[in-house]
C-alpha cells in the first residue's frame, strides 16, 4: 500500500511536537466551521499539511478539501507565514525556524449525511476526515481538540474522552477521524447494557419512542456482546440524526452515527428497519472496525484502499442485521422471514447479479456502488446484498455440515480471536481458511461459483435440509415490460430499463418521459393496471418524449415474471429438517 511509502518515518523529535485543534462556529447559520490547528515544537523549515479525501466506512473519494476556504498560517504574534498549495489536498507552510505555528481555515458544512459535516442554527456535526488536516509523519501521536460552542445551551457529545473542559483527546489521527462530534441542542439518554455505559444522543424531532427503542437497543447490545464474548470498549455512543427522509449509518470503534426519517418509527416495518440499522452499525464495531481486511489495516487518507473482502465486512454484517434483532426478540419469526424474503426478492430481481462477481463488486466500490447510474442494476450487484445472500448460504452450509453444532457465529469468533482482538488485518485467503475450518469442507468450488463467479445462488439446495424453500410470486395478469418509472414534477420518467427486456429492445431509455399506451395517457401509478389489460405477445404503442422528441415505440410484451420471493416450509418436512430448522432459529418448523 502507498501509505507506508508516502508518509515519512516518524522522526525522533516527534514527542516534542504538539498538535491542538480548535473548532469554533461563531455564526452557525453560515454553515462555516472555523478551525485552528496549532503546531508546537516544530523544528523543520517546512510544514506539510494534508487533508483526507475519504473517510473509512464510506468507500468513495469525496475530496473533503473542496469545502475548505480562507486558509492562512501565522506565528504566535500573528505574523503571516508564506504558504503554497502543492496538490488538491496538500498545503505547505514555510516555517523558517518558527517553533509554534497557527494554521487557520474555514470549512463549509451543509451536507447532512453520516459521513460529511453539517452546521446550522440548531447544531454542528462533523467527521474528523472532513474537518482536520493531518501532518504527515506526526499522525501516530496524541492530539487534542477544543470545541467552542456558539451558545451557552449547546452541549457536546463525543466518543473521545474529555480531558479538560470542552477539550478532548485522541490517541492518534485514526482515532480522531473515527470519533464524530455532535454539538448543539439534543436529547441525551444514558443507559447500561452488558455491564458498560452507553448513550443515545438524538438531534431533531420525530416520533422515536425513546424508552422502547432503548430497551430494544440494550437487548441488541447484549446479544452481540454474547456472540463475541464481551464488549471491547469502555463506553459507547449512538448519535442519531432525525431528518425528513435521510437514511444511513456510519460505524466507528466506540460510536456510530445514524440518520433516519424523523417519522419512521410508528409503523412496525419501519421501526424494525431502524433496529436493523442499529444492529448493523453496532456489529461493525467488531466486523470491519477491528476485524478488518489487510488492505484496510492502515488507512491511506489520500487514496483508495482496494480490497476484495468488503462483501464480508458489509454483506455478513447485513446478514446479521436481519437475524440479530430476531435473536434479541425485537421482532418475531414472521418478521424475520419477511425481511429476509424482501432481500432475497431484491437480489433475484437485480439483473446485474449475473454480470458482476462479488469480489469485483467489493474491489470496485470506489467507482461503482456509490456512483450509481441508469445502467447500475444491469451491470452491478451490491456487495451488501450479494454478500448478505452468500453469508446466508454459508450459515446454512456450516450448520448442515455440523448438525448445528457450529454456525457463522464461530467464523466471527475465530476471526475475532485471530485478527480482531489485536487488530491484525486478514487476507482474503485467511478469511477463506477460517470459513473452511468452521465449515469443515473445502470451499474452492463455492468461491469459484458464487464469489469469483456469477452463477445463480442455489437457494433451494441450501434451504431444503432446513425444511424451507423459496416460493416465487408472479402476477399472472401482468405481462413483462422491463422498466421502472418515477414521478417527477407530475411527469412519469423512466428510471431503469432492464437489459434484454421488451422495453429495451423497443428503444426505451432511462430519462424518457412516459406519455401514453395505445394513445391513452398513462401515469406511473397506472402503468401496471394498464399492462394487465394486455397479454404476453401483444404489441403495444408506447408514447414517450425522448429528450425533446415525441416518439411512439412498438413494444412486444413478454410472459409474466416473478416479482417477489418468499421463504416457505416444504410440503412434508422430515424430523431431520425440523431439527435443523429449530437449531438455527430456536422455534419449531411447524410454527411456520
Ligand atoms: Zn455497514
Amino acid at each position: 500500500m502507498t501509505e507506508a511509502i508516502d508518509r515519512r518515518p516518524i522522526p525522533e523529535t516527534q514527542t516534542t511536537v504538539t498538535l491542538e485543534y480548535r473548532v469554533a462556529m461563531p455564526q452557525p447559520e453560515s454553515h462555516l466551521f472555523e478551525v485552528t490547528l496549532r503546531v508546537g515544537g516544530w523544528s523543520e523549515d517546512r510544514l506539510d499539511l494534508k487533508f483526507p479525501v475519504w473517510t473509512p466506512g464510506s468507500y468513495l473519494i469525496r475530496e473533503y478539501a473542496k469545502h475548505l476556504q480562507d486558509f492562512g498560517a501565522e506565528d504566535l504574534e500573528a505574523r503571516s507565514l508564506v504558504w503554497r498549495k502543492v496538490s488538491k489536498n496538500h498545503w505547505q507552510v514555510e516555517t523558517a525556524g518558527i517553533a509554534d505555528i497557527v494554521v487557520r481555515y474555514r470549512i463549509f458544512a451543509n451536507e447532512l449525511t453520516v459521513r460529511t459535516n453539517h452546521l446550522d442554527g440548531t447544531h454542528g456535526y462533523f467527521n474528523g476526515a472532513a474537518l482536520f488536516f493531518f501532518v504527515p509523519g506526526f499522525d501516530r501521536q496524541p492530539m487534542r481538540v477544543q470545541i467552542v460552542p456558539p451558545h451557552a445551551d449547546w452541549r457536546i457529545a463525543a466518543a473521545l474522552p474529555e480531558v479538560a473542559p470542552q477539550t478532548f483527546q485522541a490517541a492518534d489521527f485514526d482515532e480522531l477521524v473515527d470519533s464524530p462530534f455532535e454539538i448543539g441542542i439534543h436529547r441525551r439518554y444514558d443507559f447500561h447494557a452488558a455491564g458498560k455505559p452507553h448513550s443515545l444522543v438524538v438531534w431533531g424531532s420525530g416520533n422515536l419512542p425513546a424508552e422502547k427503542a432503548i430497551a430494544d437497543i440494550e437487548r441488541i447490545i447484549e446479544v452481540e456482546a454474547e456472540l463475541f464474548g464481551g464488549l471491547p470498549y469502555d463506553r459507547y455512543l449512538f448519535l442519531l440524526h432525525l431528518s425528513g427522509n435521510g437514511f444511513g449509518g456510519l460505524e466507528h470503534k466506540t460510536s456510530c452515527t445514524l440518520n433516519y426519517p424523523r417519522l419512521g418509527f410508528r409503523h412496525p416495518d419501519k421501526y424494525n428497519r431502524f433496529m436493523q440499522l442499529v444492529a448493523h452499525e453496532f456489529f461493525h464495531l467488531w466486523n470491519v472496525k477491528r476485524i478488518r481486511p489487510k488492505e484496510l489495516e492502515v488507512f491511506d487518507y489520500e487514496g483508495e484502499n482496494y480490497t476484495p473482502s468488503l462483501w464480508f465486512c458489509e454483506g455478513t454484517t447485513s446478514y446479521y442485521d436481519t437475524i440479530l434483532p430476531y435473536r434479541a426478540q425485537v421482532y418475531d419469526l414472521p418478521a424475520f422471514l419477511s425481511i429476509l424474503g424482501k432481500d432475497l426478492s431484491r437480489f433475484l430481481t437485480t439483473p446485474g447479479r449475473r454480470v458482476q462477481p462479488l469480489d469485483e463488486s467489493s474491489w470496485d466500490a470506489w467507482i461503482k456502488l456509490y456512483r450509481r447510474d441508469a445502467n447500475s442494476d444491469n451491470s452491478q450487484i451490491s456487495y451488501y446484498l450479494k454478500g448478505e445472500m452468500v453469508s446466508f448460504l454459508l450459515e446454512l452450509l456450516i450448520r448442515r455440515h455440523s448438525d448445528n453444532r457450529r454456525s457463522l457465529d464461530d467464523v466471527l469468533r475465530q476471526l475475532w480471536k485471530r485478527f480482531g482482538r489485536d487488530e491484525v488485518g486478514f487476507s482474503a485467503d485467511e478469511l477463506k481458511g477460517i470459513l473452511e475450518t468452521v465449515a469443515n469442507t473445502n470451499l474452492d468450488d463455492f468461491y469459484r461459483r458464487y464469489i469469483f463467479g456469477t452463477e445463480e445462488l442455489p437457494f433451494d439446495e441450501y434451504l431444503e435440509p432446513f425444511g424451507l424453500k423459496l416460493k416465487a410470486q408472479t402476477d399472472d395478469r401482468l405481462p413483462f415490460l422491463g422498466m421502472r418509472t418515477v414521478t417527477n414534477n407530475g411527469r412519469t420518467i423512466v428510471e431503469f430499463v432492464e437489459a434484454g427486456s421488451p422495453a429495451q429492445k423497443a428503444g426505451l431509455d432511462a430519462g424518457d418521459e412516459l406519455l401514453a399506451i395505445d394513445g391513452i395517457r398513462v401515469s406511473g401509478e397506472q402503468l401496471n393496471e394498464r399492462l394487465a389489460d394486455y397479454r404476453a405477445g401483444d404489441r403495444i404503442a408506447v408514447g414517450i418524449f425522448h429528450q425533446d422528441e415525441l416518439r411512439t415505440l412498438r413494444v412486444t410484451l413478454a410472459p409474466p415474471r416473478p416479482s417477489t420471493y418468499r421463504l416457505v416450509r416444504v410440503d412434508r418436512p422430515t424430523a431431520t429438517q425440523a431439527q435443523l430448522f429449530e437449531g438455527w432459529l430456536g422455534v419449531s418448523l411447524s410454527s411456520l
